[in-house]
């Protein structure tokens, strides 16, 4: 199967330089180098199909986000010298999520190679991965955490939403809090995710079993909290019950909230997936048969991420 995507090089602008971390200043895990070798082992692998994002409207960040949170990301920054990193507020849930001075300008990058993917699958494209960064999933209505500021899966499955039901599958190691959050109440979005166990890391207050959505959404949220150590053969049998559930669901379109941060030497996670696991991952994804819009999460083993990439698009195109 054909399978286009959507780079940005501009995600470099947002480069902070640490993070704190138990009290301490560790390196930024969350670094430039990420996308650049899944876009590299990607082109060195003949998948060639790439194109910049185009430029959306903020209405469609809005539609998703608080519009004083937006207003403060934007703001703020201007505030910010290039030399400055600037932690912790009212909108900010975490130590690991800074603003720089450009942070505010990649992250609308970000949602723009997210919306453009989903332009693409609107447009009849049926395979679209979109190389967002900083990731999203994380970001909720109103706080930024975890190394989100917007949520690029849940303001592109909310821009599919307007013309069909839309499922959101995240495999990312940790629990999506944010896109969670954003469609809790909602029936016409169907969001699963596959994580470890927040009693075990990240983000700790959200991602058990018993958070199954409320109001009209009640049903239409499911989670699937994993054990540290979760292997190949767990994993994919847990996978494999999500994407019943999706079946299940009968939406219009798929959004992928792709982590590559459950790979056994990662080192923020903690379960032990191989590298051919993504493959084997992305081939039960692609059985589902739905137009597929994969969004960039999670993944910080730098020196295997494209490896990584090139499994999971190997298993998506059945390649
Ligand atoms: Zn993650």
């Amino acid at each position: 199967m054909e399978i286009q995507f959507i780079y940005s090089a501009k995600h470099t602008i947002h480069d902070p330089v640490y993070e704190i971390y138990d009290g301490q200043k560790e390196p930024y895990a969350e670094k430039a180098e990420r996308i650049k070798s899944i876009e590299s082992s990607l082109k060195a692998n003949g998948f060639k199909s790439f194109y910049t994002p185009k430029v959306f409207p903020l209405k469609y960040i809005l539609a998703v986000h608080q519009k004083e949170y937006v207003s403060f990301l934007r703001a703020r920054v201007l505030k910010i010298l290039p030399e400055d990193i600037l932690f912790s507020s009212y909108y900010i849930m975490d130590t690991y999520t800074p603003l720089v001075s450009r942070t505010y300008e990649a992250a609308l990058t970000s949602v723009n190679v997210a919306l453009t993917g989903a332009e693409c699958i609107l447009n009849g494209k049926k395979l679209i991965y979109s190389l967002c960064r900083p990731p999203g999933h994380h970001a909720e209505h109103n706080r930024m955490g975890g190394y989100c500021y917007f949520n690029n899966a849940a303001i592109a499955a909310n821009y599919l939403s307007k013309k069909g039901k839309v499922a959101i599958l995240d495999i990312d190691f940790h629990h999506g809090n944010g896109t969670q959050n954003i469609f809790y109440q909602r029936a016409d979005v169907l969001y699963i995710s596959l994580h470890a166990n927040p009693h075990d890391r990240f983000p700790y207050n959200s991602g058990f079993a018993k958070e199954k959505g409320s109001g009209d959404g009640r049903g239409y949220n499911i989670n699937f909290p994993l054990s540290l150590g979760t292997t190949d053969r767990q994993y994919l049998k847990i996978l494999r019950k999500a994407l019943a559930e999706i079946d299940n669901f009968n939406p219009k379109y798929l959004v992928v909230s792709a982590g590559f941060d459950t790979y056994e030497y990662d080192p923020i996670g903690g379960f032990k997936l191989t590298i051919p696991c993504f493959s084997m991952i992305g081939e039960e994804i692609r059985k589902i048969d739905l137009p597929t819009l994969v969004i960039q999460e999670g993944g910080y083993n730098v020196e295997k991420l494209g490896k990584i990439a090139v499994s999971f698009v190997r298993g998506l195109t059945g390649s």
